[in-house]
C-alpha cells in the first residue's frame, strides 16, 4: 500500500502545480530546528569574540539573540555546515549533534552578528577572533 501511494504522490508531482511546491534550489536550508536557552558557554565566547573585535556589547545585545540547533544545516550546493546566522530574524542556528557546543563555530558565527553582517568571510577578523579549540 505504501508503494502505491509513493507512486500516486510521484504521479501527482508530475503536474505543474507540485512544481511550485519544491524549495527553491538556492536557499540555504536546515531541519528540524528547536529554540535552545544558551549556556554559560556561550554567553562567555560572546563577551570574549566582542572583547577581540573591540565592540561594546551589552546584556540587551546578548539577549537579542535567539539560538537554535538543528539537525542538519545544508548549503544550496549541499555543503554541510556547522553553523548559519540571520539577520532578521536575529539568531544562530548550530548543529545539535556537532557544534552547538563548539567554540570554533559559536564564535564565528557571532563574529557575523556582533558586526551585523558587515565583516566578510576572508575578513582578517575571522582569522584574529574565531576561537580555535586547541586539541588535547
Ligand atoms: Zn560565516
Amino acid at each position: 500500500m505504501t508503494r502505491v501511494l509513493a507512486v500516486l504522490l510521484l504521479l501527482a508531482c508530475a503536474q505543474p502545480l507540485c512544481a511550485q511546491a519544491v524549495p527553491a534550489a538556492n536557499l540555504t536550508r536546515w531541519w528540524e530546528e528547536e529554540l535552545m536557552q544558551p549556556t554559560d558557554l556561550h554567553r562567555f565566547i560572546f563577551d570574549a569574540t566582542a572583547e577581540c573585535l573591540g565592540v561594546e556589547v551589552t546584556d540587551a545585545d546578548y539577549d537579542a539573540i535567539s539560538w537554535w540547533v538543528a539537525d542538519f544545516i545544508q548549503m544550496p550546493d549541499y555543503t554541510r555546515l556547522g553553523g548559519l546566522w540571520t539577520k532578521n530574524p536575529r539568531r544562530i542556528i548550530l548543529d545539535r549533534w556537532r557544534t552547538w557546543t563548539h567554540p570554533e563555530y559559536i564564535s564565528h558565527e557571532l563574529i557575523h552578528d556582533i558586526t551585523n553582517g558587515s565583516v566578510e568571510h576572508g575578513d582578517p577578523l575571522f582569522d584574529k577572533c574565531t576561537i580555535t579549540v586547541l586539541a588535547p
